[in-house]
């Protein structure tokens, strides 16, 4: 089995809105993802469940407050070293896959591979084996209109893993796919977290929930309550009456 090391993700009273005066949708939360370990998001459609994921994965910049990888906060750092982290040491499932059309599915797959840096014969090879692994080989060549939606999400997860990375991110991974193909995915996410890394999936669908080792709800902010959820992990999102939407940052 592969050794992962993990990354240890903290948010510390993250705050989010998607534009200046816009409406806040994380509202000073605070949490933290072990390596190793499964944590699965919840929580109503438009609670901020994608939003979270994105900051955890440097794919947006906080408004205030910080994102933790290893303790080491990753706001302030230049564009350029953030994507480099996140190649380097993350993978995202995207919610409806989100293969580039115009390349073959061994491309998709190839593609993070490449930008991480990964020498292209190691990449290859590894592509291959994640391909055979979840039964789509025959399909590296096909182009992602050629495959079916389950075919398309499995091509999705081999991008995300094919540089064993210390944490992957998953955005409705299963949604949309029958059981057999939700199961391959999700038993795919807990094997890399047995193997060191940090997993971090927003869904809504329970039986993943009670498979995870962390559940967090994420509430919508300005509901004025503080909030515990899950296995007691706290999450507070829209702390106090009066923190409110299109009032800040
Ligand atoms: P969830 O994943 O829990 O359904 P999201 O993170 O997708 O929630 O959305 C949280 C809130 O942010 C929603 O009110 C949504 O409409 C809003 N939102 C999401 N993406 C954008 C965007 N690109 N621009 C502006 N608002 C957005």
């Amino acid at each position: 089995m592969v050794t992962i090391e993990g990354v240890r993700l903290t948010a510390r009273d993250l705050t989010f809105a998607y534009r200046r005066g816009a409406p806040v949708v994380l509202d000073r939360l605070n949490l933290e993802c072990e390596p190793g370990s499964v944590t699965v998001l919840t929580g109503p459609s438009g609670a901020g469940k994608s939003t979270l994921l994105y900051l955890l994965a440097l794919l947006l910049p906080a408004s205030q407050g910080s994102v933790e990888w290893d303790g080491r906060s990753v706001e302030s750092l230049p564009d350029g070293e953030r994507s480099r982290l996140r190649a380097a040491h993350s993978g995202f499932v995207f919610q409806d896959a989100m293969l580039d059309p115009s390349r073959t599915v061994v491309d998709n797959v190839l593609e993070s591979a490449l930008f991480a840096g990964i020498d292209p014969q190691t990449a290859r090879q590894r592509a291959d084996e994640l391909l055979a692994e979840f039964g789509i080989s025959h399909r590296g060549d096909h182009r992602p209109g050629e495959i079916s939606g389950g075919q398309a999400q499995r091509v999705a997860l081999c991008r995300a893993l094919v540089t064993n990375p210390d944490v992957v991110f998953g955005d409705e991974p299963t949604g949309n796919l029958d059981a057999d193909s939700a199961r391959i995915v999700w038993d795919a996410l807990i094997r890399h977290a047995a193997c060191g890394a940090t997993v971090v999936v927003a869904t809504h669908d329970e039986s993943l929930a009670q498979a995870a080792d962390h559940t967090i709800v994420i509430d919508l902010p300005d509901d004025g309550n503080d909030s515990i959820h899950g296995d007691g992990v706290v999450v507070t999102n829209g702390v106090g009456v009066g923190n409110g939407a299109g009032e800040r940052p």
